[in-house]
């Protein structure tokens, strides 16, 4: 038995837990890291090529956006999902998708339930976010809201069913945190995108952890120098626009000028920021730029 197939032995049919009630668990993979690499080569076999060859191609190939070569290897996974979080996920055209049906089926008796500390503010710098959580108290008062609330929609439910109303039409009313279950079949350049996009501090915390899950528990194992490359090259890489590029060589030239050394004042970052940026009080990407360039040490941290 190879390394590859033991290792889909033991995560086959695994269910990871996320959320509450949810999971993720592997059905089926087509292929590993040597298929990406053999699609590159166009060859029939790994050759007499060593370990550290494919390496250095599957990294040259995700810096440099060869995609093809990572859409030779497929993935098939088990979902369990809030619905929510799943009008999210389905947005990702590129994946084969066959889903729990509540026309066929009663619906799941389960719904995502919000831990009191886990009630999060509106976010007021980013209209899609959230913040911080609130208080204890104030999230024991809305756990009890919502448990009664979905007990009273789950009720509606049943109770049409029992009068005989057709699944597809009782299911109507169903709150969005109700569970729906979906196998979810995706190339790795696909699996790829979605992860980075839902992975990312910018999606939300739900659909994060799902996306997370996917990624550390069953792409790392299976696809371990994927996923090394994707880590190093889109997870924790950042990306400088030219206007970045602009402001950090100002940053830099000033910085000599008046013999100072990194990290630079906000005042400074602002002095020296895009010609387009000035005269605007809110600006999103100086915003980014900054933050990015703190993280690297360039702009002091407030
Ligand atoms: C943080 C965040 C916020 C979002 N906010 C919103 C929102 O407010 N409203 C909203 O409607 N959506 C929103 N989305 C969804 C987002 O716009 C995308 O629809 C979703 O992330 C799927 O991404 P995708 O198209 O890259 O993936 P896929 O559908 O898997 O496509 C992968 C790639 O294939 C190519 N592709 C696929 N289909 C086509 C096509 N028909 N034509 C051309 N190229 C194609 C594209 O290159 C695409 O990037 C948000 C997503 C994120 C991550």
């Amino acid at each position: 038995m190879t390394q590859e197939n033991s290792t889909m032995d033991q995560l086959r049919w695994e269910k990871f837990p996320v959320l509450d009630d949810g999971f993720v668990c592997l059905v089926d993979v087509m292929g590993n890291d040597s298929s990406v690499v053999q699609a590159a080569r166009v060859s029939y076999g790994e050759g007499t090529k060593k370990v550290s060859d494919d390496r250095t191609l599957i990294r040259y190939l995700l810096r440099n956006r060869h995609t093809t070569p990572f859409e030779m290897a497929e993935i098939k996974i088990l979902v369990r999902v809030p619905m929510d979080c799943w009008r999210q996920w389905i947005r990702h055209r590129t994946a084969n998708v066959n889903e729990y049906s509540t026309r066929y089926s009663v619906a799941i008796d389960s719904a995502q339930t919000t831990p009191p500390d886990q009630w999060r503010t509106q976010s007021e710098s980013n209209r899609q976010g959230s913040a911080r959580p609130l208080s204890e108290e104030q999230g024991s008062k809305l756990c009890e809201s919502e448990k009664a609330f979905q007990l009273s929609a789950r009720q509606l439910y049943d109770e049409r069913l029992e009068v005989g109303v057709a699944r597809e039409l009782a299911r109507k009313d169903l709150p969005l945190c109700t569970y729906t279950e979906a196998y979810w079949k995706i190339d790795l350049h696909n699996l790829l995108n979605f992860l980075s996009l839902r992975m990312d501090s910018h999606a939300q915390l739900e659909i994060r952890q799902y996306a997370t899950t996917i990624g550390e528990k069953i792409l790392k194992p299976l696809f371990p120098i994927v996923w090394e490359a994707f880590v190093d090259y889109r997870r924790e890489s950042m990306f400088f626009s030219r206007l970045d590029t602009g402001v950090m060589q100002r940053l830099n030239q000033r910085g000599a000028e008046q013999k100072l050394s990194p990290p630079f004042s906000e005042e400074l970052f602002m002095e020296v920021q895009d010609e387009t940026w000035k005269g605007l009080k809110r600006c999103r990407e100086r915003d980014e730029c900054k933050s990015k360039l703190q993280r690297i040490g360039l702009v002091a941290s407030e």
